[in-house]
């Protein structure tokens, strides 16, 4: 029984890795896709209209950029160079929408670029507030993703009636709770499922509809209630650093390697609704009401009410963890700030933490292999 419970287990991680890692769009004749830049991104309303959202999250080390150098800074992080070559490779063609989000000064520019580029494509800036305690924050974010509504319903040539959203709403609701439960197993019983597993099973949703996304995730959520779980005496650390721009998959075995990841903010893109949406009333609202209300805190939103120190320190209390790896990726200053902040924040609580830096682009991990297996010694061995 043990036996068939992994290689099913196999066999869905396996598909998942490869709709994770797939640059390319489905074809046409399937699915006709929305791209978007993370992190705060409502794609119900473009999977109400009948699209498929497809999360722009960079090419990884899998592609060599080539063209996008004569576009964009060789000074601006990977995720940006990488996607402008996926566009410029041709990878994107087809796609019918383009929408990023201004968390960032390069992200911003992204519409920008696309605009110059691919201007077949409508590239377009979904505007946040900057103010997101101010009272006006919903009505604000409200009229963005009403305008957002509009120009998709242009795009699919139909309305996009409320009931529509509101079984988009049900869906990704579902698609969290499931999320929230992987989430929980691996911060219980890490040894029944590896943060590179289940970093697998959600990104593979980036790459299908959220129904079949559903349907994958309670098959594995089944599967890993029965897998038996392997003893194994590792340090237990929370990673953060993974909101926007993706560490390469071997950084994270890397560090699974010698410690147990019990949580992180991995693809905090997927998942940046804490709780469920309502799924009564006006869907629109409640969706501006969620990003006010209920959405993560990452480096690329402020909001008092949720300091950034107070977060992780949250986060490493409710995983029993011992220890952090705050990670950024090179050249993301939203990243690199926060890094600042919550070292010092860490120095005076007297947690041990490690400071890594990535670019997905990385091919060599020897060096990282030291600095963790040293790090996870100090924390077993202190
Ligand atoms: S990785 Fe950082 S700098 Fe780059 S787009 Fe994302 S938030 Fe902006």
């Amino acid at each position: 029984m043990a036996i068939n419970i992994e290689a099913s287990l196999t066999d869905i991680l396996a598909q998942c890795h490869t709709l994770a890692m797939r640059n390319t769009l489905p074809p046409a004749e399937e699915e006709t896709a929305i791209g978007y830049f993370p992190v705060y991104f409502p794609e119900e309303i473009v999977h109400a209209a009948g699209f498929l959202p497809h999360a722009l999250l960079g090419a990884g080390n899998r592609v060599e950029v080539r063209y996008a150098d004569a576009r964009i800074g060789s000074f601006v992080c990977s995720i940006c160079r990488s996607t402008t070559e996926l566009g410029l490779n041709g990878s994107l063609n087809g796609m019918k929408g383009f929408f990023a989000q201004p968390i960032c000064d390069a992200a911003k520019h992204m519409a920008g670029i696309w605009g110059r580029n691919f201007p077949e494509q409508d590239p377009q800036l979904l505007a946040l507030p900057q103010n997101i305690t101010s009272p006006a924050a919903v009505r604000y974010i409200y009229d963005e993703y009403q305008r957002l509504r509009g120009v998709l319903a242009e795009k699919a040539g139909h309305a996009i009636e409320d009931e529509d959203i509101r079984a988009s709403v049900r869906v990704y609701n579902e698609n969290r709770r499931l999320q929230r439960e992987l989430y929980r197993i691996k911060r219980d019983t890490p040894a029944r499922l590896s943060t590179v597993e289940a970093y697998l099973l959600v990104r593979a949703g980036t790459r299908i509809r959220r129904e079949k996304h559903n349907a994958l995730l309670r098959d594995a959520l089944r599967l890993l209630e029965e897998r038996p779980t392997r003893q194994s005496d590792k340090p237990r650390v929370v990673f953060v650093g993974g909101f926007c721009e993706q560490p390469p998959l071997e950084m994270l075995e890397t560090i699974e390697d010698v410690c147990f990841i019990v949580d992180d903010d991995l693809l905090i893109g997927q998942r940046w609704i804490t709780e469920d949406t309502p799924e009564e009333g006006d869907p629109v609202w409640a969706l501006a009401e969620s990003y006010v209300n209920r959405s993560a805190s990452s480096p690329v939103q402020y909001d008092a009410r949720k300091p950034k120190e107070e977060t992780l320190l949250r986060m490493l209390r409710e995983a029993r963890a011992e220890a952090a790896i705050i990670s950024a990726a090179k050249f993301c200053e939203p990243g690199l700030d926060d890094q600042l902040a919550l070292s010092h924040r860490l120095d005076a609580e007297k947690i041990p933490y490690l400071v890594l830096e990535f670019e997905d682009k990385m091919t060599s991990f020897e060096q990282m292999a030291m600095q963790v297996e040293t790090f996870a010694e100090s924390l077993l061995f202190e």
